[in-house]
């Protein structure tokens, strides 16, 4: 098995001090499981971990207590420093429990990365999610138990918690969502619990001249891609926009063999010309998969399956990079995205006015929490691995407190950034505007046409957008059916048919 990956991509761990029976988890991700069980004084720990060869790296030890690490972290090296004798220990996980025990929860404080974990001490469950919460961490508890699962589903089946200061999960009754940058420390005899927030999004704006700007942009981002290529060769999806083209470069310059990339498109559109000048330039080993737009179709309940979340708009992002995962050959890919940057460079605001941008920016940086959109179930349900060198923390620190005029410049959108990559990328490509990848993928015309086409008026296209992937969501996770046995077409059809005859909507 790959080396390349992290030991484990989720888990399932029930704390208990009762007897009751283990529950039998789903998960979506395709990867190796192991089982794993101990026993203390007061309580039991046991579980499943997803994982890529070395399931026991992904578990860490010490004086009772148990780390249960899904993930990566990626800077080991100023954690390192931070430790007696600054000897590493031999996993992440191991990692993570030293500094526990020097900080307790604020450990989670020092940590960039990509991560869940939980931490079980004796009469302790401590939950935690990485700065942007990219790899999502449910929880269920009830006094004597806590069960907690990197997958919503996993939970489906667990006897009804108690409420928490949390977002709750639709329709699974008792399992919330642990927030972004967040540490839960739940009492486990009362189900107590309280809330330790460790990152929130930078709310001051930096004023820094163009070049400085460009320089700590640039820096930061070769060292999110610097801190995600220690393997093997990796492999970028490519669109040829700026964001995936620099990654692409950065990850060129660190390789000395070519590396990999891959762009998608279906009959309708796709952005091949755009990605091959990038693949061209970096002498990048390159496929192009052509996706008919019916199998595109096909593969929304996977992707409601894979990201768990509710908003039509994300599921349209989701939907053609997930399309590609199902199609890459081969299995056990570390993948680098260019996935996010739009979010803190506000790329989506498409005029000047600088207040409106900078109110997209917070309003994003606000909201994007428990979408789910860097999940690694999305390329894990195909056996791989993503990471997404933009919400790095770092990264995402520098980029999120630039002043907005740094962001729109000179007319063009994340000017920054296009700054930042100028002397390594083809003129053409730097100054390219942005396309979004559903718009580059004909997802929404084509997901829009379904609808239409089944009688849903243009006017309520949105609305059965959200009817259908909230259906989609109650039949693949709550209801746990595997997304092959679901046809987006009989859903759309029932949407239609109860949207035109006036039966009222379920409420979301
Ligand atoms: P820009 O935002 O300027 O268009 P981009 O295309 O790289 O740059 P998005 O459009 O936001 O970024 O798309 C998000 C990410 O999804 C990309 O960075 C890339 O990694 C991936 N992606 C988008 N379109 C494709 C595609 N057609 N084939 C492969 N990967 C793609
Ligand atoms: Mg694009």
């Amino acid at each position: 098995m790959a080396q390349n990956l992290p030991s484990a991509s989720g888990f399932l761990a029930e704390i208990r001090q009762d007897d009751g029976r283990p529950i039998d988890p789903v998960f979506a991700s395709r990867t190796a499981r192991a089982a794993f069980r101990e026993r203390t004084a007061d309580q039991s720990l046991c579980g499943v971990l997803l994982h890529s060869g070395a399931p026991d790296a992904a578990l860490a030890h010490t004086q009772g207590s148990t780390l249960v690490l899904a993930g990566e972290l990626y800077n080991q090296e100023d954690l390192l420093r931070l430790l007696p004798g600054h000897t590493l220990p031999s996993s992440d996980a191991a990692l993570v429990l030293a500094l526990f025990g020097l900080y307790d929860v604020h450990a989670f404080r020092l940590l960039n990365g990509r991560f869940a974990a939980l931490l079980a001490a004796p009469g302790r469950a401590v939950l935690a999610t990485d700065h942007a919460g990219s790899l999502p961490l449910h929880v269920s508890a009830a006094p004597g138990r806590v069960l907690t699962a990197t997958e919503a589903k996993a939970l489906r089946t667990a006897p009804e918690g108690r409420s928490l200061a949390a977002r709750p999960v639709r329709r699974l009754p008792g399992v919330h969502q642990v927030p972004a940058g967040t540490v839960l420390d739940i009492e486990v005899a009362t189900g107590n619990c309280g809330t330790h927030r460790t990152w929130s999004p930078p709310q001051a704006r930096r004023i820094v001249p163009e070049e400085e700007a460009a320089g700590t942009v640039r820096r930061a981002l070769e060292l999110a891609v610097r801190s995600r290529t220690s393997g093997d060769t990796p492999l970028v999806v490519l669109s040829g926009g700026i964001d995936s083209s620099s990654v692409a470069a950065l990850a060129a310059r660190r390789s000395a063999t070519p590396i990999d990339t891959v762009s998608m498109g279906t009959e309708e559109a796709d952005e091949f010309p755009q990605a091959r000048v990038v693949a061209r330039h970096l002498g990048s080993a390159h496929q192009e998969i052509v996706i008919p737009t019916a199998e595109l179709l096909r593969r929304l309940p996977h992707t409601v399956w894979a990201a768990e979340c509710l908003d039509p708009d994300v599921i349209e992002y989701l939907l053609p990079l997930t399309a590609l995962y199902l199609r890459l050959p081969g299995t056990g890919r570390r993948i680098l995205t260019g996935y996010g940057a739009d979010i803190p460079l506000g790329g989506m605001h498409r005029e000047d006015r600088l207040p409106e941008l900078d109110t997209a920016v917070c309003r994003d940086m606000d909201t994007f929490d428990g979408l789910n959109e860097m999940s690694p179930v999305l390329s894990g349900i195909a056996g791989h691995w993503s990471t997404h060198p933009y919400w790095d923390r770092d990264v995402l620190d520098v980029l999120v407190s630039l002043e907005a005029g740094l962001k729109r410049r000179y007319g063009q959108d994340k000017w920054v950034l296009r700054a930042a990559m100028g002397d390594i990328l083809p003129r053409e490509v730097v100054v390219r505007p942005k396309l979004g990848v559903h718009e580059g993928s004909g997802t929404t015309s084509s997901f829009t046409r379904l609808l239409t086409d089944a009688g849903v008026p243009h006017d309520r296209v949105h609305q059965a957008k959200s009817l259908v992937v909230a259906e989609l969501f109650d039949r693949v996770v709550v209801g746990g059916r595997h997304p092959d046995e679901v046809a987006t077409d009989a859903v759309v059809e029932l949407v239609a048919t109860r949207l035109l005859s006036g039966v009222r909507p379920v409420p979301q």
